[in-house]
């Protein structure tokens, strides 16, 4: 329940998290697993989650949460950081890297002024075809599985998600992935594992796992768990802490994190100084994955949706 002085933060703490890889929706749709029942399985599952929680745990231990994140991952073409938003990164089935659009969309338009159709571009890091039947794209991530590639599980586990590409939907199965990608090093897939304790799917709901599993994956850099925490403390009154979280995504770079601390600067929850600190850091994160590739990506991209939208009207 929050106090009233919170009413203007719960206002304002909205976020979109447009991952198509995340169930991180703060207030999630999913309905508590009614059908939860106890199997081996499920005991054995929760068995190997606790195994790795503690595991986790005993890693982080000497890791303070509200530290900034170091560090980031790069695209192995142009050696520049990663960019925040999931949507401009494609994942290779071919190599298992992930690219920068800015380097996918640069290397296809090589290949089709190279004479190359649309539909046969090569991956910009192993040059093999990107686009392949459904068939021959399981083909490739359960190969990339087997060399124990962690985003392979996490893209199979998408699958298993939406029963999509000839895979059989399965929620225990996306599950499993997560928790393998976990045990690889993946540090999303602990905010992943999160959610399932938050909905109680396949699992049952438990908060307080939920939470750990978040900070698990907030103290290894993972910026949707610092503000799935920012919601949690924000929506349980703890202010303070809600905006140290939102402090480490903005400095990181995520731009709903910056907004939701516009808004609270302007709600008089956080000081101008402690705004425009963040403010530098944020800028300082995007510039540091700014570059003309990226631009150029951005704008075809714009104008293939303009295009395709004046297309379907
Ligand atoms: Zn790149
Ligand atoms: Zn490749």
């Amino acid at each position: 329940m929050l106090l009233k002085k919170n009413e203007g933060l719960t206002r304002h703490i909205d976020f979109k998290i447009n991952s198509p890889n995340f169930i991180f929706a703060l207030h999630s749709n999913h309905t508590v697993a009614s059908h939860y029942q106890i199997s081996m399985t499920t005991l054995e599952l929760e068995a190997r989650l606790d195994n790795l929680l503690s595991t986790a745990q005993i890693e982080t231990a000497d890791i303070n949460i509200f530290a900034p994140i170091a560090e980031r991952e790069e695209c192995p073409i142009c050696l520049i950081p990663l960019p925040i938003n999931v949507k401009e990164i494609t994942f290779m089935s071919c190599c298992g890297k992930r690219i920068c659009f800015g380097c996918t969309c640069k290397h296809a338009v090589t290949d089709v002024k190279n004479g190359a159709p649309l539909d046969e571009h090569k991956c910009a890091f192993c040059q093999q075809i990107v686009k392949v039947t459904a068939k021959i794209h399981i083909k490739r991530l359960k190969k990339l599985m087997k060399k124990n590639i962690p985003k392979s599980f996490i893209q199979m586990a998408n699958r298993y998600k939406t029963g999509t590409d000839g895979v059989l939907q399965s929620d225990t199965r996306v599950l499993e992935m997560y928790i393998r990608a976990a045990e690889l090093g993946d540090t999303e897939a602990y905010c992943m594992i999160g959610s399932y304790y938050h909905d109680g799917v396949v699992i049952g709901h438990d908060m307080s796992k939920a939470l750990e599993y978040d900070e698990v994956a907030a103290k290894k850099g993972c910026i949707p768990a610092h503000k799935r925490l920012a919601g949690f403390h924000g929506r349980n009154g703890n202010i303070r802490v809600c905006m140290k979280h939102l402090k480490v995504a903005a400095c990181a770079g995520d731009q709903d994190s910056m907004d939701n601390l516009m808004n609270a600067y302007k709600d008089k929850l956080i000081s101008k100084e402690e705004l425009t600190q963040t403010l530098h850091a944020f800028q300082a994160s995007n510039n540091e994955i700014k570059s003309e590739d990226r631009d150029d990506a951005r704008v075809a991209k714009a104008r293939f949706d303009e295009a395709e939208q004046t297309g379907s009207n």
